[in-house]
């Protein structure tokens, strides 16, 4: 591209690139982010249909999760990657509604461009979009109920919902119970309220078995077993010794040729090894520690040491499980085990080791912290056991959510309806071109309710008109009853969501939505293929982590 300065023209974009303005760029934009909105619509509500993506190692996943699904699907346009970012944002924030946030960001997009062709100039739009945006969260708010960590029934419930949409919905009281008393026990009080680490519910995965074999362990779970058979498999008052070194003889990193010429350099030189693997034990032995959590190797000799002194070893620890078991206990890892001290030791009730399915776990449990617990997950197979993992975040995380802003609202599109009776008295006051935008934003709101209800097989239109009218009588919490395909009072279904997601789902999608209609102008440099040997592919590092 080139413009001219005094007849010579001026190079301003490299050769090759692409340049693309106005209306033609704006709705190639809007149809791009529209196309992923329209992909996980199906996926939406408890009679939502699953997704099964394979991914370019032809690894299967199978789920109905929105974040998931974007996450996996490799999508090339610049609009769709801000939709992926939108539901990635909403994963943050609260765990669950992304594909609500989505499909919300693409309607509002589809209004918008709507608005456009009826010429009101995209900054309008911009305008009552965050004009509506701001409101429809102050409504939120006000039609929000207060929860509290002890409220078992509703916080349950509010699990159960997010879980509903999963292929594990009929196990869901099982594991929103399960949930429940994880976030319980990891909750910490706050000045006002209360605060929780997910980090600090740690799930184990073991396929097989029954959903309903899943457990919660009060403590870390390893998965490893014993190195040595002579060794107790049951330790009480577990004095834990972390160590990250090597329970081994030194392999010198160059292979060194001995000559031995007589059997007694051949004994010595033997000795030699034993004395120092004997040493390593007598030094843990001198601690008192009665369990040792290795993250490296032990070697054979040094594993019969331990064990003849009664002690629990466990070997190549991973990192993270170290971290954790750190945590817990309240133990120090050593890196040398000759400093190893009586201070560094950890403390535990009980330390043991448990057959889950075909493998020996070592739990460690009555940790010095009690805000140490596992769930331990089992189910049919690989995929299931993922999709329930998924499902557990989800509930584990509206169940912390709800508990940390202490506020809840009625599920199944009620608050949306609600929040659209609200926006419709507001855009009058406003009026002017703003109140077209805070008019259409409004129905893009409805698009919650009415997707939930067409993938229940239920007719959208008669739905939305029975909703308004409820809504209109002041009935604030009937909204689309999926399982009973109709509409119905949430209230007595137990449909409730954290106030977090329906209100960061509005923000999630208005950011993303705003930002793509502010673009009127695409510059794409040409694709420029790596030299071969150099570097990594121009591929973002790390992205879907
Ligand atoms: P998201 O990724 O947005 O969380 P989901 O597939 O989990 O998508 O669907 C969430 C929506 O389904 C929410 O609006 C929630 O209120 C609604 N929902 C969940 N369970 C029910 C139910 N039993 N009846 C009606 N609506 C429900
Ligand atoms: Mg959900």
């Amino acid at each position: 591209m080139a413009v001219t300065a005094g007849g010579t023209p001026v190079l301003i974009l490299k050769e090759g690139t692409t340049r693309e303005r106005g209306r033609s760029a704006q709705s190639n934009n809007i149809a791009a982010a529209r196309a992923i909105a329209d992909a996980v619509r199906s996926a939406l509500g408890p009679r939502g249909m699953d997704k099964m993506l394979v991914d370019s190692l032809g690894d299967v996943t199978v789920t109905n999760d929105g974040v998931t699904i974007l996450k996996e699907v490799d999508v090339d346009h610049p609009a769709a990657k801000m939709m992926v970012e939108v539901a990635k944002a909403q994963d943050q924030e609260c765990g669950d509604g992304t594909t609500s946030a989505v499909v919300l960001a693409g309607d509002l997009l589809g209004r918008a461009e709507g608005l456009v062709e009826q010429e009101v100039h995209p900054t309008v739009i911009v305008n009552g979009y965050r004009l509506a945006a701001a409101r429809a969260t102050e409504l939120m708010a006000k039609h929000a109920e207060k929860v509290s960590l002890d409220d078992q029934d509703i916080l349950v419930k509010i699990a159960m919902t997010a879980m509903g949409s999963k292929a594990v919905s009929p196990h869901k009281a099982f594991l929103a119970d399960i949930a429940y008393r994880a976030v319980k026990a990891v909750a910490e009080p706050r000045e006002a309220g209360w605060s929780v680490d997910e980090d600090d519910i740690q799930v184990v995965k073991k396929a097989g078995g029954d959903a309903t074999d899943t457990e919660l362990v009060e403590g870390v779970v390893v998965d490893k077993e014993r190195v040595h058979t002579g060794m107790p498999s049951r330790i009480e008052d577990a004095r834990i010794a972390l160590i990250n070194a090597a329970l081994e003889v030194k392999k010198t990193e160059v292979s060194a040729e001995i000559r031995i010429r007589d059997p007694a350099q051949m004994q010595a030189f033997l000795r030699e090894e034993e004395n120092l693997l004997k040493g390593y034990v007598d030094a843990i032995k001198a601690t008192r520690a009665n369990v040792v959590f290795c993250q490296k190797g032990i070697d054979d000799l040094a594993q019969h040491y331990l064990a003849k002194e009664g002690i629990y070893a466990v070997r190549r620890v991973k990192e993270s499980d170290m971290k954790k078991l750190q945590k817990a206990t309240g133990g120090r890892v050593a890196t040398k085990i000759r400093e190893l001290s009586a201070a560094d030791l950890g403390h535990a009730k009980s330390v043991y080791e448990k057959k889950i399915g075909e493998d020996k776990m070592t739990f460690v449990t009555g940790c010095k912290n009690p805000r140490a617990v596992s769930i331990v997950l089992r189910g049919g197979t690989e995929h299931v056991v993922d999709e329930m993992e998924r499902s557990l975040e989800d509930a584990t995380s509206v169940i912390a959510v709800a508990v940390e802003d202490g506020r809840y609202v009625a599920g199944g599109g009620s608050i949306q309806m609600e929040v659209v009776r609200g926006l419709k008295d507001y855009a009058a006051s406003v009026g002017g071109r703003e109140q077209l935008a805070i008019e259409a934003f409004a129905s893009a709101l409805e698009i919650l309710p009415r997707t939930l209800a067409e993938n229940a097989g239920m007719d959208p239109i008669d739905t939305l008109i029975e909703l308004r009218s409820a809504h209109q009588q002041g009935k604030k919490t009937v909204g689309v009853d999926v399982l009973g395909g109709k509409v119905g009072d949430m209230n007595p279904l137990g449909v409730f969501e954290p106030l977090r997601v329906p209100r960061q789902a509005i923000a999630s999608a208005t950011d993303a939505a705003v930002m793509i209609l502010r673009i009127d102008d695409v510059i794409a440099s040409k694709a420029t293929k790596p030299e071969k040997g150099k570097g990594p592919t121009a591929e973002e590092p790390g992205e879907f982590d």
